[in-house]
């Protein structure tokens, strides 16, 4: 496992809980970086925030080539930017960030998967029960996509100056 390393300017590092959570809540999709031996592989993907089970989930093709390195290894690290613009003339760029650790699943479960759907639904539609009502309409749906599940294991939150 990587070293925690402590933040170098440590006056933007965010430590309200609650602020870091605001980042993850207003974001729609994540980047995630995985790796297999010494290959590194990079994807985004947009993510359904459960707070209460502190994880999120995501909602993919069956095939492809992240879940074959999941499969080999399920360690992932991920930022999710809230991006609040390029600074002219600073060659700066104004954000807060969060960086997270965790491991992915397979989520398996049906009840798991409807939860995980609506989870998505909730997080990314203003009006998520016109979505459940298009594509949720039977159970066969669950069996054309495969639900994932993110376990956080840490998160860190940055903001610039
Ligand atoms: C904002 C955003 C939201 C997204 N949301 C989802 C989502 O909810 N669910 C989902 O499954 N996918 C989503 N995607 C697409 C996702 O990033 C991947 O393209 C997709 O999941 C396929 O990944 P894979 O590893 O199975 O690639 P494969 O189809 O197996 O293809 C692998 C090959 O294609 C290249 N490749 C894969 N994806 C990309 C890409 N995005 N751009 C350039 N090259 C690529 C890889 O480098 C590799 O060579 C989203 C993308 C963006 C930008």
């Amino acid at each position: 496992m990587l070293k925690r390393y402590h933040m170098q300017k440590t006056e933007r590092e965010m430590t309200d809980q609650n602020e870091i959570l605001k980042v993850l809540k207003n974001g729609k999709y994540i980047t995630l970086a995985l790796s297999l031996a010494d290959e590194p592989y990079i994807l985004t993907l947009s993510y359904g925030l459960d707070e209460g089970s502190n994880c999120l989930y995501f909602h993919t093709a069956l095939k492809g080539l992240k879940l074959k390195v999941l499969e080999e290894n399920p360690k992932v690290c991920g930022t999710v930017i809230e991006d609040l613009g390029y600074v002219s003339g600073e060659c700066s760029h104004k954000y807060r960030s969060i960086v997270l650790s965790g491991v992915i699943s397979n989520v398996l479960e049906i009840d798991e998967k409807k939860h995980a759907m609506m989870t998505m639904f909730k997080h990314l539609e203003k009006d998520p029960d016109a979505l459940k009502e298009r594509f949720l309409k039977s159970d066969s749906v669950y069996s054309k996509v495969n639900m994932l599940k993110l376990e956080i294991q840490e998160i860190t939150g940055k903001e610039s100056s």
